[in-house]
């Protein structure tokens, strides 16, 4: 099997995807559901102005970041990749939020080679950097950025990520499908490495 090099963002994808909605609800006095979020941005999802979101960010980030919940299986899944695969955390948060990130996917037993914390959304750079083969996501525009620049995506279904797709990023239902999505491109890589010799 081909060694490939995963990237794979945090929020939503490794993280339970709803675990601010709690709080958030409470904060600013709102009963969002799961099941009402359509959009990404959680100031848009709550009604509200991104500045009060950003405060309540603020105040409430590290612990949102430290109690969130860990998506079903994506534990018992990175364990088996990391045995064959390199596994590179890529995220959205701010650098301010490393220790409690790295604190999380130690709790968590989520194995890692590094992890990059962008404080952007942009992240076709560091895929880059990484070489990366296969990008895991839960954000659709992030998903079609990298696709555009060449990447293969896999993107966790979700309310809030739906609409077409390009050919070269794959909608998946939960982890265990990941490892078997994985598994078959590594073995794709290393047939192509064998017919190219
Ligand atoms: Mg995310």
């Amino acid at each position: 099997m081909q060694k490939l090099n995963l990237c794979i963002d945090i929020d939503g994808t490794v993280t339970e995807p709803f675990y601010w909605l709690n709080r958030a609800n409470k904060f600013f006095g709102k009963q969002v559901k799961p099941e009402d979020v359509s959009v990404y941005e959680i100031h848009r999802v709550l009604d509200i102005a991104e500045d009060d979101y950003n405060e309540f960010y603020n105040l409430y980030g590290q612990l949102l970041h430290k109690e969130a919940e860990a998506r079903f299986g994506a534990s018992e899944v990175l364990k088996r990749l990391y045995d064959h695969h390199n596994i590179h955390f890529v995220t959205a948060r701010e650098g301010v939020m490393k220790d409690v990130s790295v604190a999380w996917l130690e709790k968590h037993e989520m194995p890692m080679d590094s992890i990059w914390l962008l404080g952007s959304h942009y992240k076709v750079d560091q895929a880059r950097e990484l070489k990366s083969d296969l990008f895991i996501e839960d954000n659709y525009s992030n998903a079609l950025q990298l696709a555009k620049a060449g990447f293969d995506v896999l993107l966790i279904d979700c309310s809030y990520n739906k609409g077409n797709l390009p050919h070269n990023v794959t909608r998946v239902k939960n982890w265990f499908q990941i490892k078997t999505l994985v598994e078959i491109r590594a073995q794709r890589n290393e047939l192509d490495f064998k017919i190219a010799l």
